[in-house]
């Protein structure tokens, strides 16, 4: 009997031994990884995708940014003209028959799309989606395109401009940059001011801040999905919190004239920040940052560290209000991660998903997927570059380059035993499509 017993035992520990081990992840992938990457791979394709981020354009039109890139900025390798990737996504596309872009080549393309734009509809960009299994895509524009469909398309628009009310002769004296941007700026401020029937610059800070809240609402009410701030690019993405009273008097000091010192407009700028981030909350409308490395000559790596919003993030007094940090923070991918262990904190793998390539993607997105898998979203930051290259093909590559990194991450996680295929398909669902469906309401 004892025997027995003492042999039963021994099983049991076998048997508990032989399930850990299935059970226990490895760091080296056993079996056939390229093998899970192929099968991982024709599934994910059927997946339809919901795009967190894109500037859905045609290359002449002004609206599609409240910014511009200042001339001569330099451009990591992969998006250089010389990418024969882009080549591949034109063809891909449109029946694209050269091997390269030289003026004489590049007509086809620029004619095809010049005809289509012409000819108007919503047709042609719904499908572009089509082709690439979008089902629909948040666009950042300063206002809706005529030729975007409202049902694909979702409306962003952009808030940075409530933050420069003033002279602001010294923010574009800064710098080259801040001499392109600025002025884009106060052209956005002008057009919202017409858009609420603002005659000039309200006389108190009250009206002011009326004037933000009703200009928010009433995007919103015209379709705005989300409101996004740009202001990595202006200043430091650390917002202090300073009484009401010294924004009034600055605001009285400056609405009507004169230059701020820079403490002056860094102090009213954080408190309106603080007006926009409650009123978000209120209107329950998400907040996207740019939250990574950006574009231009004297973009500030340490003031655009999505580490700045911590104090914002986790602030009790805006747990309501959900923030998409978007571009992956790139390139402080781990410590963004980390911010969306917050509740109402989600970022995507926009602009990183086409500044690295797929190899480098995947690294990223096994590192989120293992953490933090319900707060991470595809993004594509279409984008056009000339009349050639255009939003299309930064869709595809976007799109290729973000399917083909996710199906690898997960094939490895696989290999290495972290969780089996079915489970590996619902989590690149959620980061192609269910997440961001989930995060603005269009699936319960
Ligand atoms: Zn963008």
């Amino acid at each position: 009997m004892k025997r027995l017993i003492h042999f039963g035992a021994t099983l049991l520990t076998m048997l508990a031994a032989a399930s850990a081990v299935q059970a226990q992840a490895k760091p080296l992938a056993a079996g056939d990884v390229q093998k899970v990457y192929e099968r991982l791979l024709k599934q994910i394709d059927q997946i339809p995708i919901y795009d967190n981020h894109s500037h859905a354009t045609f290359p002449d039109d002004s609206d599609m940014d409240a910014m511009a890139s200042p001339p001569d900025a330099s451009t990591v390798l992969r998006l250089r003209d010389t990418n024969p990737e882009f080549v591949a996504a034109a063809k891909a596309l449109f029946g694209y028959p050269y091997d390269d872009f030289k003026p004489e080549h590049a007509k086809w393309l620029i004619d095809k799309k010049k005809a289509v734009e012409a000819a108007g509809g919503t047709a042609y960009w719904d499908s572009i989606l089509d082709k690439m299994n979008i089902e629909t895509c948040l666009s950042n524009r300063v206002a809706l395109a005529p030729y975007l469909d409202p049902k694909r398309f979702h409306w962003v628009f952009f808030v940075d401009s409530f933050l420069f009310p003033f002279d602001n002769h010294d923010q574009s004296a800064k710098n080259g940059d801040m001499g392109v941007y600025i002025p884009l700026q106060e052209k956005v401020l002008r057009r919202y001011m017409k858009q609420a029937g603002v005659n000039g610059l309200p006389a108190d800070l009250a009206g002011y801040e009326a004037f933000v809240r009703q200009t928010l609402a009433d995007n919103q009410k015209k379709g705005g999905a989300a409101m996004k701030f740009e202001a990595a690019y202006f200043r430091t993405l650390y917002f202090r919190d300073p009484p009401r009273e010294k924004a009034e008097a600055i605001y009285s000091k400056y609405h009507a004239g004169g230059v701020p010192s820079e403490e002056d407009y860094r102090t009213f700028q954080d408190y309106i920040f603080r007006v926009l981030i409650d009123q978000a909350g209120k209107l329950k409308l998400p907040v996207h940052f740019h939250s990574a490395v950006g574009i231009g000559d004297y973009f500030g790596l340490r003031n655009g560290n999505p580490l700045n919003l911590e104090n914002v993030l986790r602030d009790p007094r805006y747990s309501q209000v959900k923030f998409v940090l978007i571009h992956g923070g790139y390139p402080y991918t781990l410590d963004m991660i980390w911010l969306t262990a917050a509740k109402n904190v989600y970022t995507d793998s926009s602009l990183v998903g086409y500044y690295v390539y797929p190899s480098e993607l995947k690294n990223i997105l096994k590192q989120w997927i293992s953490l933090y898998p319900e707060k991470i979203m595809f993004a594509s930051d279409a984008f056009p570059f000339n009349d050639a290259v255009g939003a299309e093909e930064t869709f595809w590559l976007a799109v290729r380059s973000a399917r083909t990194a996710v199906a690898a991450a997960l094939a490895e996680l696989v290999a290495e035993g972290a969780f089996p295929e079915g489970k590996a398909l619902e989590l690149a669902r959620l980061y192609l499509h269910d997440n961001a469906a989930k995060l603005y309401g269009d699936m319960k």
